[in-house]
């Protein structure tokens, strides 16, 4: 590099920016320190008239940012089901930027195009998929089921003598979704977004382990048999992280032709590990699945997966070929199979992830967060004025906090258990989110960070302690 070369001084103190914030995650506080009105205040110039230098930019940038970042990269961020960032995949995604490859088409990203069918292989192995089910690396799980449930709607409606992509759904037969009362909002939004509407959803309640149960399932069926249908089915909910009996439940659904989905945002990773391997077992019978990089496998977000045993289904939906691509014999075109067109190359970090871990890598990362999960959840659990709600089965558990008043009420117990979660964020030490579980506010604990160690686990569990009193 020259020494009037334009990146230099930008991406340096770039560099210098992220190792800081890195290696500063023991000492910040987990939790946002900065409120809403204070942010806008720090960012809300107005439109500059004149640029500014590089560098100029990228260190107003973190000043102004400070305080408005949460620790997701600490092994002490406890919240939703995130997960950090592997040093590979950081790196890899930095590449990502640099190259800054349009991952559309092969002729446009053709390292890239190869790299997403190398790792596309190797998670089909790692999960026990078919080799042979397509695949699309899209943002998250949200777009994953939106890019599945096409190809569902592709072929069912085929079935029913309907092109809907020709046709489109006006007048088309209705597709029914079944699916489980404990199902993520994102199933809703791709269902709305690919036009089925919400009414076409049949929530089947849950036994108590959060499963469905066969006989709910072909109850189900039974009634409106004739008709298209969807089953939606969960390798980890996002609350308890149940999974479903995918070896009872689909041969059920395909005597009846429906189309299996498996919501496995986080749950799939368990296929990796010999010692949760069977909570999966029947799950490579379905039709499509799901599942996110950016949470278990610790890339950077944006990243996600959707695979589909029906390749030509997921083909018919996606298919886009113009006068000004081009196509290379042979390659693998992403847009073939992606619902965006020009798109972030996001096999690079996940290959990046795969390699830096390797297949005994991952198994360790499941084993390890999901005895963490379980020591913090039965810990805490086991705390004066807390209960135990749900015990991990993996990585996901439930803890409440009791407000111990002789007279106290159930919604006394709920203002109880925010209090709490509100005095540990904002102790600094850990951060833990609430979710309302069958009816109960609770706080979640989701272990899904590579970097989580027994000492972190003791801070945190000491840091629910102190918020007690
Ligand atoms: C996170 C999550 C989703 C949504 O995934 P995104 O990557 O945020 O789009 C869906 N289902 C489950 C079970 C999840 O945990």
């Amino acid at each position: 590099m020259s020494s009037n070369d334009p990146f230099r001084p930008a991406l340096e103190r770039a560099f210098a920016h992220a190792l800081g914030h890195l290696s500063s995650s023991d000492v910040r506080p987990i939790g946002a320190t900065t409120g809403l009105i204070e942010l806008r205040a720090r960012f809300n110039r107005s439109l500059p008239e004149r640029g500014t230098d590089a560098v100029q930019v990228i260190d107003d940038l973190v000043r102004d940012a400070e305080g408005g970042i949460l620790g997701c990269d600490s092994g002490r961020f406890f919240g939703w089901v995130i997960g950090g960032t592997l040093p590979a995949a950081l790196a890899a995604d930095w590449l990502v930027s640099t190259w800054d490859q349009n991952a559309a088409i092969h002729a446009c990203a053709p390292a890239e195009s190869v790299i997403e069918e190398v790792a596309s292989g190797w998670l089909k192995q790692l999960f026990g998929l078919p080799q042979s089910a397509s695949f699309a690396f899209v943002t998250g799980t949200q777009m994953a089921h939106v890019t599945c449930l096409a190809a569902a709607r592709h072929r069912l409606l085929m079935r029913a003598g309907w092109n809907v992509e020709e046709q489109g759904l006006a007048g088309a037969p209705a597709i029914r979704i079944l699916t489980s009362s404990e199902r993520h909002g994102s199933i809703e939004r791709a269902i709305r977004i690919l036009g089925f509407g919400k009414r076409a959803v049949t929530a089947l309640s849950c036994n108590e382990c959060g499963q469905l149960t066969p006989d709910k399932l072909a109850h189900a069926l039974e009634s409106g048999a004739s008709r298209p249908t969807i089953v939606v089915l969960h390798a980890g909910d996002l609350n308890i992280g149940a999974f479903d009996p995918f070896a009872e439940l689909i041969p059920i659904a395909r005597r009846f032709g429906a189309w299996v989905h498996v919501d496995g945002a986080f749950g799939l990773w368990a296929a990796a590990s010999p010692k949760y391997r069977h909570l999966l077992e029947g799950v490579e019978l379905a039709d499509s699945w799901t599942n996110d990089g950016h949470k278990w496998l610790n890339t950077p977000f944006d990243c996600g997966y959707a695979f589909v045993a029906d390749s030509e289904a997921h083909r018919g939906a996606f298919s886009h070929r113009t006068s000004y691509t081009q196509f290379v014999d042979d390659a693998r075109d992403q847009i073939e199979w992606n619902p965006e067109w020009s798109r972030r190359g996001r096999g690079v970090p996940t290959y990046a992830a795969l390699r830096q871990f390797g297949r005994a890598g991952i198994a360790d990362l499941v084993e390890r967060c999901s005895a963490h999960a379980h020591a913090l959840v039965t810990r805490i659990g086991a705390l004066p004025g807390a209960e135990l709600i749900w015990a991990p089965v993996i990585n996901q558990g439930l803890v409440r906090f009791r407000d111990l008043r002789p007279d106290a009420t159930e919604p006394d117990h709920d203002r109880r258990t925010d209090e709490i979660i509100a005095r540990i964020v904002a102790s600094g030490e850990a951060f833990f989110g609430g979710t309302t579980w069958r009816g109960k506010r609770c706080m979640r604990v989701s272990v899904c960070n590579w970097q989580t160690s027994a000492g972190d686990v003791d801070r945190a569990v000491r840091a629910a302690q102190i918020a007690l009193g």
